[in-house]
């Protein structure tokens, strides 16, 4: 299994002024990330919101431009690439949004949402084979011929996620980025949204960055998963190992946040302290030493870099110090 994207020390920073005096402040939003993907895994990035996991997934599809660092993207380096370019490599990279109506042009049918790609990236030989290819790709989604005359205020919260895929999966990408592409939703919904995520990419051989703060969603559909923290990639480990044995304090604080209904397997609740601190003035060293129930004098002063640990488990944390 080869790489399909290498993120490669990734930062966004955002110039922000405050107050009267208009103060000028930077916000790390993403912080020095790195990264591969296989092509056909599904990688997960989890973390609470704030943590910068929308603004790394946005940046991968260049809705953000990138501060430093590159992004590879199956040969394509998309730090400085141009708009021209950009419009061809875009085919390559498609991205699901947590809000499908906010998504979605209200004045547009159906079919011309989902047939929108075809024009602008000239996939149709003419309008009947776009009629045809739109037709085709609502059924993969399990959507039916007569929507496609509709309007997205037509249809539920699950229907409108469906069509979001639909014109995601037009220009046939590599990669898909979806970004809590389940938590608008009611729960039982959830997982026939989540049950097509997996068809597709099964039919359409596909990538994914599946990018969320609920754990439990997360471990159903990904692979391998990176556990993120004020723009850091804190641990990244493939799912059994991180859910079996989660080696840094805040990924353990999450873990043991997962309601578990069998009695005998709860663990015991390592609550964090405090909430997540500012991008703006980060916690110098270790960014999370100050919410860690194990922080040491050097945590305080001194960064931790990523270790493996075992097989493919990598932790930034100075507990794993040799
Ligand atoms: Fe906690 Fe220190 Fe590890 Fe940071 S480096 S997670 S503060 S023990």
């Amino acid at each position: 299994m080869n790489t399909l994207l290498s993120v490669q020390n990734v930062r966004k920073h955002y110039d922000v002024r405050k107050g009267v005096l208009g103060k000028h402040y930077q916000v790390r939003a993403v912080d020095g990330v790195s990264f591969d993907v296989r092509r056909g895994e599904v990688f997960g990035i989890v973390g609470e919101s704030g943590c910068g996991k929308s603004t790394l997934g946005r940046m991968i599809c260049r809705l953000e431009s990138i501060t430093d660092g590159d992004i590879d993207l199956d040969g394509d380096s998309l730090a400085g690439i141009s708009d021209r370019k950009m419009l061809q490599v875009r085919k390559k990279v498609q991205m699901i949004f947590q809000d499908p109506y906010s998504s979605l042009n209200p004045r547009m049918t159906v079919g011309d949402i989902v047939g929108e790609p075809f024009i602008v990236h000239k996939l149709a030989e003419n309008n009947a084979d776009r009629e045809r290819k739109v037709l085709s790709l609502l059924n993969d989604v399990g959507l039916a011929a007569y929507h496609a005359n509709r309007y997205p205020h037509e249809f539920s919260g699950g229907q409108r996620q469906r069509i979001g895929i639909a014109r995601a999966l037009a220009v046939r990408p590599k990669l898909i980025i979806a970004d809590e592409p389940v938590s608008a939703l009611d729960v039982s919904i959830q997982s026939q949204v989540l049950n097509l995520l997996n068809t597709i990419k099964k039919e359409y051989d596909l990538t994914f960055i599946f990018i969320s703060h609920n754990l439990t969603v997360v471990e159903f559909f990904s692979d391998r998963i990176g556990v993120m923290y004020l723009g850091a990639m804190v641990e990244v480990a493939a799912k059994d190992a991180l859910y079996r044995n989660p080696l840094h304090p805040y990924t353990q604080a999450l873990m043991s946040a997962i309601p578990v209904m069998d009695p005998h397997k709860r663990k015991t609740r390592r609550l964090l302290e405090g909430t997540i601190p500012s991008a703006i003035n980060p916690p110098s060293g270790c960014t999370f030493h100050t919410r860690c129930p194990h922080c040491m004098e050097l945590c305080k002063t001194k960064a931790p870099l990523p270790k493996l640990i075992s097989g493919e488990q990598y932790v930034c944390c100075h507990l794993y110090d040799k």
